[in-house]
């Protein structure tokens, strides 16, 4: 009979955690070869094998002895925690047996049985700090050169990789995560997330949160494994999260926004795609990387935070009332729009600007100082005023304003427009938004749920006149927060009133023209 080599990987530590082919090798097997830790905590899977346990550091002559036991002909089974392939027994099975001259046809047969390594389990138990390009490293330096490991972390700190330390440190071994973490500072935040997670999925687990900079001020030791995020890396509520992507978007209220996905994929969405690059850039980069190789040796580079171009979107106007542009802010504008950017006249009042940046803040800042408004872009809450008879009816503009200061581009369940109209001409057509407010002898007028597009559209639903301008804030600031409350996502505010029935006691009535019209979906 010929024997077999069952390599096993048995995840990181608890019974859940391991495959089933693995508990079927394990039981198949007539023996079990391993570090001891590891064969107690497989125990409870066996039915009388026969077992090996040896100390760590035996694992040559753990390996030797497995190949020796298979060909006398038992089915050996060779275990490692997490990943059998990863820093673990498989590799040096197969250094014995090549050394030994094996050959698949002829020798005896081999399994490698995968497990989940530590950067999975450790990850899950962080949140989902892997998600995007990463690498393990092992700071173990028993068996590779420190120069070696020292230039990958180098290497991996500048490409901006994820990265998982294994065997960060022993009793002995306590200079190379000092080293690890001098090096990463010198490319990444002091803030980036780093998670210490020991014993994962084992009964001693602990999890520590931490950052670059604070991280050796805990605890780290032979089962830790170091999880440091890349340069979008960030904490929620306690969980460490890595972006999919660097495919990023700003506008002023959201941080990552994803594109919508029909734009997701245009050529103008991603500058920083190879086909985007030009060759001139592309040899830029190249430069670059390479002034920062050669550089390393003449000069320190310091502390390097990869330029991370995204596209900022935000919207613009001259102001509430307002609708005159100066020639300053023209030329601001197409200073900071530039070649790459874009610049859209939009529906409401707004000219949305595109712009490839590594520095939105600063582009927040250049607009602000020649006096524009600043709105963000997507399913936020827009006001739409008049020009309030270029400012001469002027008593309701500071309403005006002080909605736009409350509301203005807060976040919905869908786009919502405020239409605003200092006279009872609202000839600026308040009332077709989805709420309209028209001030009217001293007092306003609020019409709800106008249906602004598609060929039934039609005018809100008038629901009070003579609001006393004390009140007319925060009733709208009522209706907003209810619709933002219980609006579905996506659901239109006439839509959403037509559900509720009732906002803010105003009781809905169908106002809809009662014409039988075909509805047309957009490009119908
Ligand atoms: N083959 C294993 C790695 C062995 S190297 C695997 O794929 O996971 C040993 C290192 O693995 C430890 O120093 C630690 O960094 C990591 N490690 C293994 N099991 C772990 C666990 N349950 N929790 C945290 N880290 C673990």
């Amino acid at each position: 009979m010929k024997g077999k080599l069952l390599v096993i990987g048995f995840g990181p530590g608890s019974e859940e955690h391991i495959t089933k082919r693995a508990r079927t090798a394990l039981q198949e097997s007539d023996m079990i070869i391993g570090y001891k830790t590891y064969v107690d905590l497989i125990e409870g899977l066996l039915n009388g094998q026969e077992i090996i346990s040896t100390g760590m550091t035996e694992e040559v002559s753990r390996a030797q002895e497995a190949v020796r036991q298979a060909e006398l002909g038992k089915k050996v089974a060779v275990i490692s925690s997490g990943d059998a392939g990863v820093y673990g027994m498989a590799g040096l099975v197969y250094e014995v047996l090549v050394e030994k001259g094996w050959k698949q046809d002829t020798g005896v047969e081999v399994e490698v049985i995968p497990g989940i390594s530590a950067i999975n389990s450790c990850a899950s138990l962080l949140g989902a700090p892997v998600m995007h390009d990463a690498c393990t490293i092992s700071l173990s330096d028993h068996l590779t050169p420190w120069s070696l490991i020292e230039q990958r972390i180098e290497a991996a700190a500048q490409a901006d990789f994820v990265i998982a330390l294994y065997n960060p440190m022993s009793g002995r071994r306590t200079r190379q995560i000092v080293e690890a973490q001098r090096i990463l500072l010198k490319y990444r935040s002091p803030e980036t997330p780093v998670g210490l997670v020991k014993s994962a999925y084992r009964d001693r687990q602990s999890i520590t949160r931490t950052t670059l900079e604070d991280m050796m001020n805990h605890e780290i030791g032979m089962l830790t494994t170091v999880l440091i995020g890349n340069s979008s890396t960030f904490y929620y509520d306690d969980l460490m999260i890595t972006p999919r992507g660097y495919q990023r978007k700003y506008t002023l209220s959201q941080k990552e926004q994803p594109l919508k996905p029909h734009q997701r994929l245009k050529k103008e969405a991603e500058p920083w795609a190879l086909e985007q690059v030009t060759n001139t850039s592309s040899r830029a980069i190249a430069d670059e990387a390479l002034q920062l190789i050669l550089g390393e040796n003449t000069k320190q580079t310091e502390y390097i935070q990869q330029p991370i171009q995204s596209i900022f979107e935000v919207s613009v106007s001259p102001g509430v009332a307002n609708k005159k542009f100066t020639p300053k802010q023209m030329m601001t504008l197409a200073e900071i729009v530039g070649e790459d950017g874009s610049m859209e006249y939009t529906q409401d009042h707004h000219i949305k600007l595109q712009v490839p940046t590594t520095n939105p803040d600063q582009v927040v800042a250049e607009l602000e100082k020649v006096g524009f408004l600043l709105a963000p872009v997507g399913d936020v809450l827009t006001l739409k005023a008049c020009d309030f008879c270029e400012g001469e009816k002027k008593d309701s503009i500071p309403y005006a304003e002080s909605l736009q200061a409350r509301l203005g581009g807060m976040e919905l369940p869908k786009e919502m427009k405020i239409g605003f109209n200092g006279c009872g001409m609202a000839c600026f057509g308040a009332v077709r938004e989805d709420i309209g407010i028209v001030f009217r002898k001293g007092a306003f007028d609020l019409f709800l749920g106008g249906k602004t597009i598609g060929r039934n559209a039609h005018s809100g639903q008038i629901v009070a006149e003579g609001i006393s301008p004390d009140e007319i804030v925060e009733l709208v600031d009522r209706i907003v927060q209810e619709y933002k409350e219980k609006g579905h996502p996506n659901e239109r505010f006439h839509k959403f009133f037509k559900r509720v029935k009732n906002v803010c006691g105003f009781e809905f009535q169908d106002v809809s023209p009662s014409l039988k019209i075909e509805l047309a979906p957009c490009g119908d």
